[in-house]
């Protein structure tokens, strides 16, 4: 009988398959997964490359190739890739020096995102959460209340990150979570002295000793169902926060401070600088405070950053060009039934058109190509057919049919 024990080592460092975490099959030997890293250090050094930065074994992304790998799936947000990019590779190298005991500790950079609905804010977390090496999880601030109404409680942030990490507290304690609808919790008027607004600022309050970092106690199966769970102590200093919004109307608060700032200390011929149909490209926190943030989040945010309104042409691109593209997605489904899917320019057009007609956005191309292609979905994989080029007239006769109400609505 065959003894594999004494066959399937690693043919570098000898250790047998239940000693390493994988063990990769060649032609005549064996590769574990630390001496095939290793080798891919070797590799990378003798032949001129800058070595990657490494955490517990794992070689890890430099922020250029972080942004890389952000541009194969999110169209634009070159200024957001790139805080995004940073904030990631510093939050890998401070939990690396914990491990050197060096004296400089370097603080964690909590970020907040500032862009209008459907520009790319919850892709961009998802999308670096496929790179991450450490737990992640995307939360949204609506559901969070104070404790004790409606809802659920600030430390249910902490549980999703336990369950994203298998329990596993120190895991937890280094990982990354993105809140969502961040604005949602703003208060209300500027005013904080006149009446007190439970659902916003008591739920900042409540934030703030996260981000902060402090030690929480957080029910291992969240909410107020399990009253009697024991509670899990984990220490947020660490744990570092990516905030998003779409803070409608914060562009009115930039306009004003501004139109101040302008009159006050520019020359007038500078006024006509400013963008006026992209305003959050000049956010800033005090226009996060005239929103209803308060300034002790504000200063716990210190990364502010901002997303751009979708044109026409990123609008375009984002129909083809990012790896799971929406026209990718359709080409796939179409080949498993053996038909070569195609579309012309002038429909790419088209969809383009009626998505900033209906102020879709780019949420609004999935469904308006739902619409134009659901009939040859349904039709053809019955049919003959092999190739399919939706053409112009096709996708208008299909869109004019269909009952563009829901479309808007969306
Ligand atoms: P929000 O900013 O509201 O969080 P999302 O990230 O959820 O917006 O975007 C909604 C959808 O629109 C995404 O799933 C994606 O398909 C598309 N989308 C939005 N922005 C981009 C972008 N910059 N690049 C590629 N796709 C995008």
């Amino acid at each position: 009988m065959k003894d594999n024990s004494t066959i399937e080592k690693c043919s570098f460092c000898g250790r047998s398959r239940n000693d390493v975490r994988l063990l990769i099959t060649g032609v005549s030997g064996f590769i574990c997964d630390d001496c095939a890293i290793q080798a891919n250090e070797i590799v990378a050094e003798s032949l001129g490359k800058p070595q990657t930065f490494n955490l517990n074994g794992k070689n890890l992304l430099k922020p250029i190739e972080i942004k890389e790998f952000l541009d194969q799936y999110v169209i634009g947000q070159d200024e957001a890739k790139k805080y995004l990019s940073v904030a990631v590779y510093n939050h890998y190298k401070r939990l690396a020096q914990k491990k050197t005991k060096d004296d400089v500790e370097i603080e964690k950079s909590n970020i907040i995102l500032v862009g209008e609905t459907g520009t790319g804010k919850t892709l961009l977390a998802r999308t670096i959460a496929k790179m991450l090496h450490v737990p992640f999880t995307i939360v949204d601030a609506t559901v969070l209340t104070e404790a004790g109404y409606v809802g659920e409680d600030i430390e249910s942030i902490l549980t999703r990150l336990l369950q994203a990490a298998d329990y596993d507290v120190k895991a937890a304690e280094c990982g990354i979570v993105f809140i969502d609808e961040i604005d949602k919790i703003a208060r209300k008027g500027d005013n904080p002295s006149i009446t007190r607004d439970v659902s916003g600022e008591g739920v900042q309050q409540g934030l703030l000793k996260l981000l902060e970092g402090s030690v929480v106690n957080v029910p291992p199966q969240g909410g107020r169902k399990h009253p009697d769970q024991k509670m899990i102590p984990v220490d947020t200093k660490n744990i570092l926060f990516i905030c998003g919004g779409a803070f409608d109307g914060i562009d009115k608060k930039i306009a004003q401070r501004l139109n101040t700032q302008i009159i006050g200390y520019k020359k007038a011929d500078e006024t006509q600088q400013v963008d006026r149909k992209n305003m959050l490209q000049y956010v800033a926190p005090q226009d996060l405070k005239a929103f209803g943030l308060i300034p002790e989040i504000i200063g716990r945010l210190p990364v502010l950053t901002y997303l751009n309104p979708l044109d026409r042409t990123a609008l375009r691109n984002i129909l083809t060009e990012p790896k799971n593209a929406i026209v990718k997605q359709y080409v796939k489904l179409f080949e498993i039934d053996g038909i070569k899917l195609s579309f012309s320019e002038e429909t790419f057009e088209y969809i383009v058109d009626k998505a900033v007609e209906f102020k879709l956005g780019a949420r609004g191309l999935r469904s308006i190509c739902e619409v134009i292609m659901n009939d040859a979905m349904f039709e053809m994989p019955s049919e003959k057919v092999t190739e399919f080029n939706v053409t112009l007239e096709y996708a208008k006769e299909k869109l004019d049919r269909a009952n563009l109400h829901k479309l808007q609505l969306q």
